[in-house]
């Protein structure tokens, strides 16, 4: 059902050159689509205008088959996980974990229920009254998770999520964020420039080059093509 489709898109900044050129993608509802390719290729950039943080200089983006290309970012149905996990420093974890809520002003009640239960399958009940900087870095990752999932958008994006991480966490949490994905169902986008990462958890795979699609497809067919 949420589909994101990218049609002929296109992306310059001030008019200069295309950082973005003429890609043409359908993410599957469901699927665990990765981008990967090496920094400054245009990842971010793709991410960012899916998500609405950047506008489309050409062509055409659809959500769940509609045209998206002028919706505010808050209509497009979709949380975001960033490198830097962006969390409030002076609020406590759950008062991070339920911001997307507040905001859409669900009752402090259902927000307390919801986050408990997010919490608890994150395994972070016991750091919910900390200030962030209390946490580890995997511990920052998870409430930033956290935080995203809560609100129960159908679709994710997320930005590099691991790479602040240590080599034995970040393996964990590949693990981690696989089961998650799956047992939600949503349709996640992953950004990383790590091959071990796109390999290890993508039901799909798209390589970018300077901007242009060079491959796609799952992973061993990518891996093993010359
Ligand atoms: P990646 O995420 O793969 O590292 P980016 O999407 O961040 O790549 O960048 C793609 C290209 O666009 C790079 O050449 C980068 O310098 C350029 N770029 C990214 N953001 C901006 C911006 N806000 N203004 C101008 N150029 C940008
Ligand atoms: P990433 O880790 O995604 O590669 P960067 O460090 O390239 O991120 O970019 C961080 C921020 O700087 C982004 O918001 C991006 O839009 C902006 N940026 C990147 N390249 C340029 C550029 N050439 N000119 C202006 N802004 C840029």
């Amino acid at each position: 059902m949420y589909s994101v489709e990218l049609i002929n898109v296109d992306k310059t900044y001030d008019n200069k050159q295309l950082v973005v050129k003429d890609v043409n993608i359908t993410i599957q509802s469901g699927e665990f689509f990765v981008l990967v390719g090496p920094s400054g290729c245009g990842k971010s950039t793709l991410l960012r205008m899916i998500a609405g943080l950047e506008g489309i200089s050409a062509g055409t983006l659809r959500i769940d088959g509609k045209k998206a290309n002028h919706l505010p970012p808050s209509k497009r149905e979709l949380s975001m996980v960033f490198q830097n996990y962006a969390l409030y420093p002076h609020m406590t974890v759950e008062d991070n974990i339920t911001f997307g809520l507040d905001v859409k002003k669900i009752r402090k009640k259902e927000q307390r229920k919801k986050c408990n239960d997010i919490a608890e399958m994150l395994g972070l009940t016991e750091y919910l009254k900390r200030k962030p900087r209390h946490l580890s870095g995997g511990q920052r990752q998870r409430v930033a998770l956290a935080r995203a999932i809560i609100t129960n958008s159908p679709i994710c994006l997320m930005d590099e999520p691991l790479s602040n991480l240590d080599a034995k966490l970040r393996a964990h949490m590949r693990a981690e964020i696989r089961e998650l994905q799956r047992k939600l169902g949503i349709t996640l986008i992953y950004v990383t420039h790590d091959q071990v990462e796109a390999m290890t958890m993508g039901d799909r795979i798209m390589v970018l080059n300077e901007g242009e699609i060079q491959q796609v497809g799952k992973p061993i067919d990518v891996y093993n093509s010359p």
